[in-house]
This record gives C-alpha cells, sequence and structure tokens, in this order.
C-alpha cells in the first residue's frame, strides 16, 4: 500500500487493518454485501459496500460492536498469493464482483499474481478474505482505538455512469486520548460546517436548475467575499502589483499554445463556437497574462512586472467531490504572476513570502506551515526546465524560507509540478485543523512554450523567471475555510452587518435612529432591530445571527448618551458612551481588528 496520508506507514498500516475488520462485520451481517475498497485516508479508513439495504445510523453501533468482538479475538492477517486466473474464478465464486473487475484488470496490465489476506481465528479457520496488496498488521489485537462516524454514497471507482456503493467512514488512532480529541474537534467542525452556517446566515446558496458546484453569493455573503477581495487587492497594489483583467474565454490555439489541452483538459471544458471559431473557459489566466507581456519588446529595466487579477476560472470537478465552497466548479482566484530578471528573484520571493504572512495574518492565521516541492533529482525526465533554472529556484526558495525564520518547513523531494518547484502554505484554523492556502510556483514552461523574453543591459534577449502566486487560493474556498475559522462569527471588518442597535420600547427609537445615522456617517454598516418582537426576542435574534455588536437602548442610555453594548465573541456587556463606541468600533473597522 503506497504511502498516501501524513500518517506514518505503520498508522497506516493498523488504519488499513481495521478497515479489513469492518469488511469483515459488515459480511457478518450481510452474507451477500459485496466489497469495493477500502483504503487507509487522514486519520482512519472508508470501506465501500454493494448492500442488500441502505445503511441507518443505528447500524454503525452494531457494525462497531463486531468489530470489538473481531480485535479481541486477535485474528491473524495471513498473506495468501494465487496466480491470477485463480483469483478471478475464486472471487466469482464467492460472488465478489467488484474485485472480479479489479482482478480482470490487473490481469490485463500484466500481472500474473494477486495477493489476498485472510483473516485466521484461534481455531485457524479463515473468516475473512480479501483480494489486498497489504501490508497489514499481525493479528487484530494491535489495532488501536476506532470509531465509525458516518456513511456516504460512492460511486464505484467514482465513476457516476458505475453503481453507487455505500461508504462506511471511520477514525482510528493508537491511542484512546488521540481518538478523544479527534471526536471532539469533529463534534466542534460539525457545529462550524460552512454549509450549514451558509444557510443559517443567508451567505449563500446552490439552485440544481443553476447547476452543481456553481455558488450564488446572498447579500451577507456577497458582502463578506467583496470585503475579503478588497482587502487582497488593494494590499497587493499597495505592494507595488498592477492590476490585469482578462476575459472568461479564449480561442483554443491560445490553449493549444499554452500545452493545457494536452496536459489539463481533463479539467477544461467543453467548447463554445464562436464565428465558427472554437473557445473555451479558461481553467487558469497565466497565459492571457504571458499574451500581455509578450505583447511587446521588454527591456531589463522594467523588470520585475507583478501582475495581478482577481480572476474567475473554470475547472471540471466531479459532482461526487463537491462540497459547498471549499470544492465548486467556478471560481475566482486572486491570481498574480511575477515576471523578474534572475538577479531580482530573491528579492521578489522574500516580499511575495512576507505578503502572504501579512494577509494570512490579517485573517487571524497563526500557526502557519511551509510545504516546498523540489524536483527529484533522481528522476529528472519527469520535468521539464534546464538544471541550472532548477537549481537557482530551489536553492532560492530554500534560502529565502530559512531567512524567514521558517526553518522546520517541510520539504518533499519529487512533490514538485512538472513545470517548476514551488512552496504551499498551509494554515490551522481556529480548531487546528489544516488547510492548504497559498501557492507560489515557479514556472519554466510557459516562458518557453511563449518565447517570453526582455532586453539584457548587454542588448541580447534573456528569458525571465516566471513565478504564478495566489495568497488566498479560490475565494470561494477561502470563504468557505474562513467560515469555518470564524464559525460564523466574522470579525466586525468582514461582518456583513457589525452592529444592531435595539431600542428597549418605542420611545427610544429616536435616539436609535440618531445613533443609526452616526454609525452611517462613518461608513459602518449597521440596522435598527425596531420590530414589534419583545426585546428577548430581537436579542435572539442577532445572538443568532452573529452580530459582532448589540446596542441595546433603553432609559438610561437616552439621558446618558451611552449605548448598552453586548460584544458577541467575549459575551461580555458593558455601558459605553456613545461617541466612544463609534470611534472605537471605526477604528476596529479599520486595523481589522
Ligand atoms: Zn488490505
Ligand atoms: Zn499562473
Amino acid at each position: 500500500m503506497a504511502k498516501k496520508t501524513s500518517a506514518t506507514p505503520d498508522v497506516e498500516k493498523m488504519r488499513h487493518s481495521c478497515a479489513h475488520v469492518l469488511a469483515q462485520a459488515v459480511l457478518e451481517m450481510f452474507p451477500e454485501a459485496k466489497l469495493g475498497f477500502g483504503p487507509a485516508i487522514e486519520n482512519g479508513f472508508y470501506y465501500d459496500f454493494d448492500l442488500p439495504r441502505t445503511l441507518i445510523p443505528e447500524d454503525l453501533p452494531i457494525l462497531e460492536k463486531k468489530m470489538k468482538h473481531i480485535v479481541k479475538q486477535n485474528q491473524k492477517f495471513k498473506l495468501v498469493e494465487k496466480n491470477v486466473d485463480e483469483s478471478i474464478s475464486y472471487l466469482e465464486k464467492i460472488n465478489q464482483d467488484y474485485k472480479v473487475e479489479a482482478s480482470n484488470d490487473l490481469k490485463k496490465e500484466g500481472f500474473d499474481k494477486i495477493t489476498f489476506y485472510e483473516n485466521i481465528n484461534q481455531k485457524g479457520e479463515m473468516t475473512f478474505v480479501d483480494m489486498c496488496e497489504g501490508p497489514h498488521l499481525e493479528g487484530t489485537s494491535k489495532i488501536g482505538p476506532f470509531k465509525l462516524t458516518h456513511t456516504a454514497g460512492a460511486y464505484w471507482r467514482g465513476d457516476e455512469k458505475r453503481p453507487m456503493l455505500q461508504r462506511i467512514y471511520a477514525v482510528c488512532f493508537t491511542t484512546q486520548k488521540e481518538l478523544d480529541d479527534y471526536l471532539k474537534q469533529m463534534e466542534e467542525a460539525k457545529k462550524r460546517d460552512h454549509r450549514r452556517l451558509g444557510t443559517d446566515l443567508d451567505l449563500f446558496m446552490f439552485d440544481e436548475e443553476v447547476g452543481a458546484g456553481l455558488p450564488l453569493w446572498l447579500p451577507n455573503g456577497a458582502y463578506i467575499r467583496h470585503k475579503v477581495m478588497e482587502f487582497a487587492f488593494n494590499t497587493y497594489l499597495e505592494n507595488g502589483y498592477d492590476p490585469v483583467s482578462t476575459p472568461h474565454i479564449a480561442n483554443v490555439a491560445l490553449w493549444s499554445h499554452s500545452g493545457h489541452l494536452d496536459f489539463y483538459s481533463d479539467s477544461m471544458y467543453g467548447s463554445l463556437t464562436i464565428d465558427e471559431e472554437e473557445y473555451k473557459l479558461k481553467p487558469m489566466n497565466c497565459p492571457l497574462h504571458v499574451k500581455m507581456y509578450n505583447s511587446s519588446t521588454r527591456s531589463y529595466r522594467e523588470l520585475p512586472f507583478r501582475w495581478t487579477e482577481m480572476g474567475t476560472v473554470y475547472r471540471y470537478e466531479r459532482s461526487g467531490t463537491l462540497h459547498g465552497l471549499t470544492r465548486v466548479r467556478g471560481f475566482t482566484q486572486d491570481d498574480a504572476h511575477i515576471i523578474c530578471r534572475p538577479d531580482q528573484l530573491k528579492e521578489e520571493l522574500e516580499k511575495a513570502l512576507k505578503l502572504t504572512l501579512y494577509i494570512l495574518n490579517t485573517f487571524g492565521f497563526k500557526d502557519i506551515e511551509m510545504n516546498v516541492s523540489v524536483r527529484d533529482p533522481e528522476n529528472k525526465s519527469k520535468f521539464i526546465g534546464e538544471d541550472k533554472l532548477w537549481k537557482q529556484a530551489e536553492n532560492t526558495l530554500k534560502e529565502v524560507l530559512e531567512a524567514s525564520g521558517f526553518k522546520d518547513y517541510i520539504y518533499d523531494i519529487g512533490g514538485a509540478v512538472f513545470y517548476g518547484p514551488k512552496i504551499d502554505v498551509k494554515v490551522a484554523d481556529s480548531i487546528g485543523r489544516k488547510w492548504q492556502l497559498s501557492t507560489i510556483q515557479f514556472d519554466f514552461n510557459l516562458p518557453t512554450r511563449f518565447g517570453m523574453a526582455y532586453v539584457g543591459e548587454d542588448g541580447k534577449n534573456h528569458t525571465p523567471f516566471m513565478i504564478h502566486r495566489a495568497l488566498l487560493g479560490s475565494l470561494e474556498r477561502f470563504i468557505g475555510v474562513l467560515i469555518e475559522h470564524y464559525g460564523g462569527a466574522f470579525p466586525a471588518w468582514l461582518a456583513p452587518i457589525p452592529v444592531v442597535i435595539i431600542p428597549v420600547a418605542q420611545a427610544h427609537e429616536k435616539y436609535a435612529e440618531e445613533i443609526l445615522k452616526k454609525l452611517k456617517e462613518k461608513g459602518i454598516r449597521a440596522k435598527l432591530y425596531n420590530s414589534t418582537d419583545t426585546l428577548g426576542k430581537r436579542i435572539r435574534l442577532a445572538e443568532m445571527k452573529k452580530i459582532p455588536y448589540m446596542a441595546v437602548v433603553g432609559d438610561k442610555e437616552v439621558k446618558a448618551k451611552s449605548l448598552a453594548i453586548r460584544n458577541y465573541k467575549t459575551k461580555k456587556q458593558e455601558t459605553v458612551k456613545a461617541e466612544k463606541f463609534l470611534t472605537n468600533l471605526q477604528k476596529e473597522i479599520i486595523d481589522r481588528d
């Protein structure tokens, strides 16, 4: 079993062994069950089954009980090798149709032997068998604490034209504490699920008739999206970037020239025909920026170029992988391309990294992990670009990271894409989950393909370095992460409504309206909650909408020109002078606190 997760091979082996135990328990419960695949995944494993009926939540504890019983027995995992034809007829005999198909494929690929793992109980009887490449533990007693978490539909081989199987997900750890901590985090994550909060807070929606993976931003969500985009874009302009803007579609000739048709066509949508010419929705902005660069002769004196675009791109994602805002079919990137001379590389990378940290810190992401992916020096043919360029790029990446205090970055040899090394930035959110957000990526492909050049001091043509960078990544995904990170309680600078004013009774409405007017003068979006609902009900509504500040006004406040402020985050209440609150809130918004 190739390593697929961030866990150690031993932990992966344990998790996958636990998956076999689950399959054994499922077969005890449904002898006619047909097995799909059951790999280890992050924090646990899953297994896909074709079952005579749909599983209900109550099935999971029953299966867990059966699994615990198997684990206790310390059944041994025994490796058995069969030749391929014998394997196929054996799997046919035990009615494991999906495994028959998988073994037929292996036969076509030229395998002559197939491995199986049997479970053997203390009496020496075979209790379970699965076609599997392993590896496995010695026996089931080495399996750590686990829990079956949920089920989901999953197409056989991820193909929507094939049968839908039932996938059982599980988590499995080496110690009880790890399991408990993880389950607690999951519980918290459920409350923060951006899909649920998106509905509760009227942020965004999907509509069947519009299409899957195509989010519709409601006013509250669109406001947040606007604020995030405005902050990022303005920050780039303040940091020496220039704005550019390009269309959503481009002639197929461009995508052929850039290599996207050869290497990226699986992610691209079908063509549109305009005046008998073929066009495609753009999956990336890069070739369009390259065209602008190439539109005139560039001198070494003009470099570096830092061109940024909030570019909307479209990429095909299978319907089964779509997930709220974090996996969609059309999204906007805070894209930029840095085109520079070799002697500017270090400074440009330093600046890009500094900017990344500033942007992420502003959103409260403090725990940041750097992942550097470089070429495999043993397998250079997989990568394009001259040795000299790779070396300079990789060394500069390392140097810059170390100089910025990131000594313990993760170094992935062979993890680079074929056209250049990169830094991926992962952040931990407020409940410790990691998300990959920013990317800073070299490209040795496009400059060559498009013959990008600048005239050097020597009067000759030189090829510039080209760096792609997106710091938020996809805005849709970033905001999905942000909703979960904040648990829907946005700070005042991002909140669609940072403050509501709640008059206790009608007599206090005039004063409330004065405050509203003053807030609006300061450019602060505020709302008056002056409906005929009871005070308690209006306070609960503001709570539910996770409004950062509630300003309640009654007799006392009107008289003292003050406000009774309730802070959503701290749950504290205090009475402050109205002027002071207005100034403080304005400062908080400007400072993006
Ligand atoms: Zn296995
Ligand atoms: Zn790019």
